[in-house]
């Protein structure tokens, strides 16, 4: 019977090995993962986990036994090293390990600051895995200064925690705003205004020169000169797909791990899936970095190995918990040429839908699931309403669904 091995136990790797066997595959599957614990939720980590409201066992995608229970082969703190693709065989710390099939669902890596500018002192964290976030919570102190480079939603999402804890928080962006590669304007204002409000002092247009400190950080010099004492720093400036493995062994890489649409690299029994693979898309390649295309694309590159000839056609959403506010993201925005404004009902909220001339390409919606919701299913149908109707609050949005 065939074996099939997974390099990488995120939420892909977790979500492809459990597919496989929802779907019957009785042959052997191995689970390769460098961290000691079973794959868990990383969403949480830097908000509930870090908030001392979720504990690590919660945190687990499945419970540990699931494995054993499945006749997965899980193997923790064990890191792959090589891909011998002639001999079909990993090596994993001086063991090899035969496939017929192999998939990676090996993630992405933050990008850290050069050391250059104090990247390597002490008290530089980043948010990515659990030792990431048990290294950093003792520093979460209330009246402790923080400061954090990056406006995207790690640096909004760990700002947002650092101030409910009490902790003055800067955040600085060296964009001209937050959340500039990935929201409109509208949305960069609303969540400027919402940390604004909750005393958090947000520069924009503003890099970071250095960090000083013998061994640990104590403060930062910043573009504009000014000079802050800090105790601590994390950096949410961005991730970089984890290519090395598939690089070494040859497999092309573009934008991550190139895949085709079935989700096979440039070898045939290689597959991929998940934050470090690029797909097929609009004539050009897509890489996303959410929870919701690991699950979807890791599940449908299970299905292709075990024969299915599925094509991934990625229905994108994400979300984002800041404070009292849930954004949910439908659809990618990309080339977009306006926004529409819907207000919502309750406290602070209300909805931005992108149009590309008059097609719906996303919405972003700020604690409006119905918006939410809607726009989701027009977009997935192909389906795009008026602009003047979604604006006009009087237009009742499931109505749209009908049109
Ligand atoms: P990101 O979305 O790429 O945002 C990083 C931001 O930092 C960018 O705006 C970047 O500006 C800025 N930046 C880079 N270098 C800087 C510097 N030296 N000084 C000041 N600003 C700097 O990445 P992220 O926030 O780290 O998140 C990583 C990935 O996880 C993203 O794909 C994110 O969407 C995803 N994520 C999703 C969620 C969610 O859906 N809830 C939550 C967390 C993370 P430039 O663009 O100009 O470089």
């Amino acid at each position: 019977m065939a074996s099939i091995v997974v390099i990488g136990a995120g939420q892909a790797g977790s979500s492809l090995v459990a597919r496989l066997r929802a779907k019957g595959f009785d042959g052997a599957i191995t689970l390769i993962g460098k961290e000691p614990v079973p794959p868990y939720q990383r969403p949480p980590l830097s908000k509930k986990y870090l908030l001392g409201e979720m504990d690590l066992e919660r945190l687990y995608l499945r419970p540990e036994s699931f494995y054993s229970e499945n006749a997965i082969d899980l193997r923790l703190s064990e890191t792959a090293i090589s891909i011998d693709r002639a001999g079909k065989v990993v090596v994993a710390d001086g063991k090899t390990i035969p496939y017929d099939q192999l998939a990676l669902t090996t993630g992405a890596v933050p990008r850290r600051l050069p050391s250059n500018i104090g990247g390597d002192l002490q008290g530089v964290y980043v948010v990515r895995n659990l030792q990431d976030v048990d290294t950093m919570a003792p520093g979460f102190r209330e009246g402790a200064h923080v400061l954090i480079v990056g406006g995207g939603y790690i640096g909004l999402e760990a700002a947002a925690v650092a101030a409910s804890r009490g902790l003055k928080v800067t955040l600085i962006e060296a964009a001209e705003r937050i959340l500039q590669r990935v929201a409109a304007r509208e949305t960069s204002d609303y969540f400027r205004a919402l940390h604004t409000a909750h005393d958090v002092d947000i520069r924009e247009g503003t890099g970071l020169e250095t960090l000083t400190g013998d061994t640990r950080v104590t403060g930062a010099r910043l573009s504009d000169g000014t000079e802050l004492a800090v105790d601590f720093v994390i950096a949410g400036i961005g991730i970089a797909p984890a290519t090395a493995l598939a690089e070494a062994a040859g497999l092309t890489i573009a934008n991550g791990i190139a895949v085709d649409e079935f989700g096979r690299t440039s070898d045939p029994a290689i597959w991929a899936a998940g934050d470090c693979a690029s797909f097929p898309h609009d004539g050009g390649r897509l890489r996303l970095e959410s929870v919701p295309n690991a699950i979807d694309m890791a599940e449908c590159v299970a299905d292709n190995i075990i024969g299915a000839e599925k094509r991934y056609v990625p229905q994108p959403w994400f979300w984002s918990d800041q404070y009292d506010v849930k954004l949910q993201i439908a659809g990618l925005n990309t080339g977009y040429t306006r926004v529409i404004t819907r207000p919502g009902d309750g406290e602070g909220s209300t909805s931005f839908w992108y149009y590309a001339g008059d097609r719906l390409l996303a919405v972003d919606a700020m604690n409006d699931a119905r918006a939410y919701m809607v726009g989701k299913r027009l977009i997935d149908a192909g389906k795009s309403p008026s602009a003047k109707a979604v604006a006009d609050p009087a237009t009742d949005l499931k109505a749209l669904l009908r049109s």
